[in-house]
């Protein structure tokens, strides 16, 4: 068992002022090399290409991506498009492909991007043009046909896209914990937990320590993707949940624990996190690399 990172500094572009911190993916890599987590320098992914694109995204909508064009399918994104940000969604989903491969060659890795589980195989929606996680998933099921890969997607929102993507896919276990009434307009994950305001670190765990077993028990996933959203923290300006980053920690210990001691190998995502200071946000991402690598290392 082992742990990889993998980051590039091409997931940051210039999306002008905005919620999303995309600084925050240096920031957390800067934290990783400063504290000696990263050991060796983290692997370099390459873009993930038209093709990977094609396997869940729709060719019109890929077109439209590759050629960084305002359209109705690119304008439900809440962020701005043009070439360089374009980019860094490919690189991110080269990244989450490459996290899924090399955590099935051995253990657990962590892209440090990724996560961007809003976007539907026509359109964007969210802060997310790519799908990475559902292009991953395909990307690894090209290895082995109906590969048994879980979702766990513990972001504030709803995993709505990728939700969408796999309805119909008896390979694929979308488990969502997200808070209830907040955006987005719901799909139906496998497992969907609708969470309501205030729910803080006790019953947020209760929740997750009943469900992530019994979905291992019921499902048997040969693999785990798991969306480590920043954004159920209690200082976020999304949402309204109320956990702390402890209790964040703990919930990370949790979902590497589990699939350590069942042998199935993990990626992790950071996902979405938006706190009014973004060093909590980046605390929380870092925390999720430390427990990979404090529980795979
Ligand atoms: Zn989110």
């Amino acid at each position: 068992m082992g742990i990889v990172f993998v980051y590039s500094e091409g997931y940051y572009a210039d999306i002008g002022a905005h919620v999303f911190p995309v600084k925050k993916y240096s920031l957390v890599y800067q934290q990783l090399r400063e504290r000696g987590i990263l050991g060796e320098n983290p692997i370099e992914p390459a873009p993930a290409s038209e093709a990977d694109l094609l396997l869940v995204h729709e060719r019109e909508y890929v077109e439209d991506l590759m050629h960084a064009r305002a359209t109705q399918r690119t304008s439900s994104s809440e962020l701005p498009i043009s070439r360089e940000i374009i980019q860094a969604f490919l690189l991110a989903a080269g990244g989450t492909i490459r996290a899924c491969e090399e955590a099935l060659g051995g253990g657990c890795a962590v892209n440090l991007s990724g996560g961007f589980h809003h976007a539907f195989p026509d359109h964007a929606e969210g802060f997310c043009y790519v799908n990475d996680m559902a292009v991953a998933i395909r990307r690894v099921q090209q290895r082995k046909e109906g590969m048994r890969v879980a979702v766990i997607d513990c972001d504030l929102h709803q995993g709505n896209g990728t939700a969408f993507i796999f309805k119909d896919d008896e390979s694929v276990y979308t488990f969502s914990i997200h808070q209830r009434d907040l955006y987005p307009l719901k799909q139906d994950s496998s497992w969907d937990i609708h969470l309501t305001s205030g729910v803080g670190d006790e019953e947020y765990l209760d929740h997750l320590e009943k469900a992530v077993p019994a979905i291992i028990e019921r499902f048997k996933p040969e693999f785990v993707l798991y969306q480590a959203g920043a954004d159920p923290y209690e200082g976020d300006q999304l949402g309204d949940l109320r956990l702390t980053i402890a209790g964040l920690k703990r919930r990370d210990d949790f979902i590497f624990g589990e699939c350590k001691k069942h042998g199935i190998p993990a990626a992790a995502l950071l996902g979405g996190g938006y706190a009014g200071n973004t060093n909590d946000t980046v605390t929380i991402h870092v925390n999720t690399c430390l427990a990979a690598a404090e529980c795979f290392g």
